[in-house]
């Protein structure tokens, strides 16, 4: 007697073999059976007819550091089917913290999750992945170690490359996060204080993330005027270091940008025939999203909130600001360029009848000029405001996500449709990535086959992973699946109306417990943290 036997699903098993038709067994948390089991019994029989049952998603991109601690239920995430999410990208970790550090995710936490529950003070990595262990996950849970906030903890917001001393306090902590399980490092080379680190600073801890075998996932320096040096950079990262690469949100950015990613592949191409194991993430939306204060040069950010709200409220500043958001400086150019104030929307901050509104509108509702009303809204939100761009072409999108080099990745920390994560207008993305993929890019749109788009989904980030018994569904394998239907599969999420469920998607299992089922959370937290280098991982 078997717990669980989905019967005649279209099975597509995540290694991009067409989709073939069987019954699929699952004894505890493993499946034992792919084929005709019509001899088999379980207490639990899914009649999966006409329907589509494929690993458990893997979304290698996420921000739900905190989310997850928050709710456990990741349902924005789990509902489209992924199992598993890697958290800690774009060089934001929830741990290791000391130093400034502490008081930075402090400060983070009180405006983003007023709810939880997370005193200041030293946090470890094993200390975090604990309390998500202990509060309960849906999804399985990997962690990558930021290294803004490394560098945030060893040496504040400061400019300028860390002495001996601040580079072996990174490394240390670094080590830590290794230690306890993370599966590797990141950055975000466009957010201080990572942006002030050299090339060689980024080598130097990556050969630290060798030692264990982990990845190096990068948000690059730039991803427009500068995409293709900052390309490059990764690169040379994985080529010096030793390390695979993993690009994060693979895209072009700004009008004048599109058309680029022809070569923006080949470039990884290159690279991958000369031994560089590089490969990419995607998420499938003309807009990207981050927070406001990004659009702002390094300079401004320096020596953390305090100082940069003080730079926001002295109009000499602010004059400096202008210049180099429109013009750069140096070999820093502001994401604002090629997107513009009409094009920018507010999503979170603490006034909600902002939110969903472009910076363009607000300032001439107003009659202020818009650089000083992004500047004052900034300065009144403790430089706290989210915003969403509207800034890549259609065609390159749909080049990217035709490459078999690119998986997907949704970019996004987990929501929920109702509770405390139901807040702000955030980017669609967190809601809708996975089912928008099957839908609208493999059914509507042609770019991909079904059973191509599956395994960008699952055993390409389970390989990257090194999650060798997930991503694919064989016997001996862990029983992550999720059943959906080809026909009606997709996302429903907008960027006005941000908080809706997938259509489509019938039944979502964890580690062989049916988490999702009739379109309903069913209350199970069947999630585990998955501790790099340790058994079972
Ligand atoms: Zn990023």
């Amino acid at each position: 007697m078997l717990d669980a036997i989905i019967r005649g699903a279209r099975v597509v098993d995540g290694t991009g073999y067409p989709w073939f038709r069987a019954d699929v067994g699952v004894l505890g948390d493993t499946i034992v059976g792919i084929g005709d089991l019509s001899g088999l019994e379980a207490a639990h029989e899914v009649d999966a007819a006409g329907r589509v049952l494929a690993p458990g998603f893997i979304d290698i991109h996420t921000h739900s550091d905190l989310p997850l601690l928050v709710d456990g239920t990741g349902q924005s995430h789990l509902r489209q089917g992924v199992t598993t999410s890697v958290v800690g990208n774009c060089g934001n970790s929830a741990a290791p913290l000391e130093g400034e550090a502490v008081e930075y995710q402090r400060a983070r936490i009180a405006a983003e999750h007023p709810n939880l529950d997370w005193p200041g003070g030293p946090r470890r990595m094993a200390e975090y992945l604990d309390a998500l262990e202990e509060g309960g996950v849906s999804g399985n849970v990997l962690a990558l170690v930021g290294h803004g906030t490394l560098r945030a903890s060893a040496m504040g917001f400061e400019r300028g490359a860390p002495d001996r001393r601040q580079l072996d306090k990174m490394k240390g902590l670094l080590r830590e996060g290794m230690e306890a399980g993370a599966v590797g490092l990141s950055t975000g080379l466009i957010y201080a204080p990572g942006s002030y680190s050299e090339t060689e600073e980024i080598v130097e801890l990556a050969r630290v993330v060798r030692e264990y075998g982990g990845i190096y996932a990068t948000h690059i320096r730039g991803e427009n005027d500068t995409l293709f040096d900052a390309v490059a950079e990764a690169i040379r990262v994985g080529e010096e270091a030793g390390v695979p690469v993993q690009i994060a949100h693979l895209k072009a950015m700004g009008r004048h940008m599109w058309g680029s990613s022809e070569r923006l592949l080949a470039e990884i191409e290159a690279a991958r025939a000369r031994g560089v194991d590089v490969t990419a993430d995607q998420y499938p939306y003309e807009a990207s999203a981050t927070g406001l204060g990004a659009y702002l040069p390094g300079w401004a950010h320096e020596g953390g909130t305090p100082a940069l709200l003080e730079r926001l409220a002295d109009p000499g500043a602010r004059d400096r600001m202008r210049r180099d958001i429109l013009e750069g400086s140096g070999d820093w150019i502001s994401v604002y360029r090629g997107v513009g104030w009409e094009r920018t929307m507010i999503t979170r901050c603490q006034d909600p009848s902002l939110e969903g509104r472009t910076v363009a509108e607000l300032a001439e509702e107003r009659g202020v000029d818009p650089f000083d009303y992004a500047f004052d809204l900034l300065l009144e939100n403790a430089a706290n405001v989210g915003g969403v761009y509207f800034t890549i072409g259609d065609e390159d999108l749909e080049t990217i996500m035709a490459n078999p080099l690119v998986m997907v990745g949704s970019d996004s920390g987990v929501s929920a449709v109702e509770g405390p994560l139901a807040r702000g207008k955030p980017h669609p993305r967190g809601f809708g990535t996975f089912a928008r993929v099957l839908g609208r890019y493999v059914r509507e749109r042609g770019v991909l086959r079904l059973e191509e788009a599956v395994r960008k989904m699952t055993s390409m980030p389970a390989a990257r992973l090194g999650l060798w018994d997930r991503g694919i569904l064989r016997e001996g394998a862990r029983a992550d699946m999720v059943l959906f239907d080809p026909k009606t599969v997709g996302d429903r999420a907008t960027y006005t109306d941000p908080f809706a469920y997938p259509a489509g998607v019938h039944a979502v299992f964890v580690n062989g417990r049916e988490t999702v089922g009739d379109h309903c959370h069913l209350g199970v937290r069947a999630g585990r943290i998955l501790r790099h280098g340790t058994a079972g991982v």
